[in-house]
């Protein structure tokens, strides 16, 4: 039996740096696709997504075809059962980044020993806020929202199989610590 692999981390988090990291150096590890019914971004890495239309989405929710699924952000996100089921079954590390409302029902349906929940700690709310901001304008109204869902997803740091401490300066170090957890999960399942 293989294991799924989610990764949680707030925005301002690093979230993406490491997961490019991960893709580069475990080629065994297989990225999961999000099917999405949120527009392409123009010269953004869209590997990660199959792009749906609303209806296509709904189809597929109604046929029972997603494992998890969440609005966000005023867009559908989805996973599909069976591409879970396949690589869990043949053995397979399959990995996915996610936000915690899809986090929640995986948790309710995959049993422990087949589930690694990964958290990227990037320090305090506060410290946060200092890099998103410094990344790019952005409204107070955007700015709360962001809280809210920190707020939402750090109580998964206490639970957490592993947590990533991500600090400005220390990306060397967070990826150290996701080698070591990587290759324990690849141990625990050869
Ligand atoms: P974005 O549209 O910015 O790529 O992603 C928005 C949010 O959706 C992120 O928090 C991302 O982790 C989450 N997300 C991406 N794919 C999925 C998915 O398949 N299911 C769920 N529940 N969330 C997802």
């Amino acid at each position: 039996m293989g294991k799924l692999i989610l990764v949680i981390g707030p925005t301002g988090s690093g979230k993406s740096v490491l997961i490019s990291y991960i893709k580069e150096n475990f080629p065994q590890i297989s990225y999961l696709a999000s099917y999405t019914t949120r527009e392409k971004r123009p010269g953004a890495e869209n590997s990660a997504y199959q792009f749906l239309s609303v209806e296509e989405f709904e189809h597929m929710k109604e046929a029972g075809e997603f494992l998890e699924w969440a609005q966000f952000g005023g867009n559908y996100y989805g996973t599909s059962k069976q591409e879970v089921t396949s690589a869990l079954s043949a053995g397979k590390v399959v990995l996915k980044e996610m936000e915690v409302q899809g986090v929640r029902q995986i948790q309710e349906i995959l049993t422990p020993e087949q589930l690694v929940i990964m958290y990227i700690d990037a320090g305090s709310w506060e410290e946060l806020e200092r890099r998103v901001r410094a990344r790019a304008p952005i409204t107070e109204e955007e700015l709360e929202k962001r809280k809210h869902r920190y707020e939402d997803e750090v109580p998964f740091k206490q639970t957490a199989d592993y947590v990533i401490q991500n600090l400005p300066g220390e990306l060397e170090k967070a990826q150290e610590q996701i080698r070591k957890a990587l290759e324990e999960v690849i141990h625990s399942v050869s």
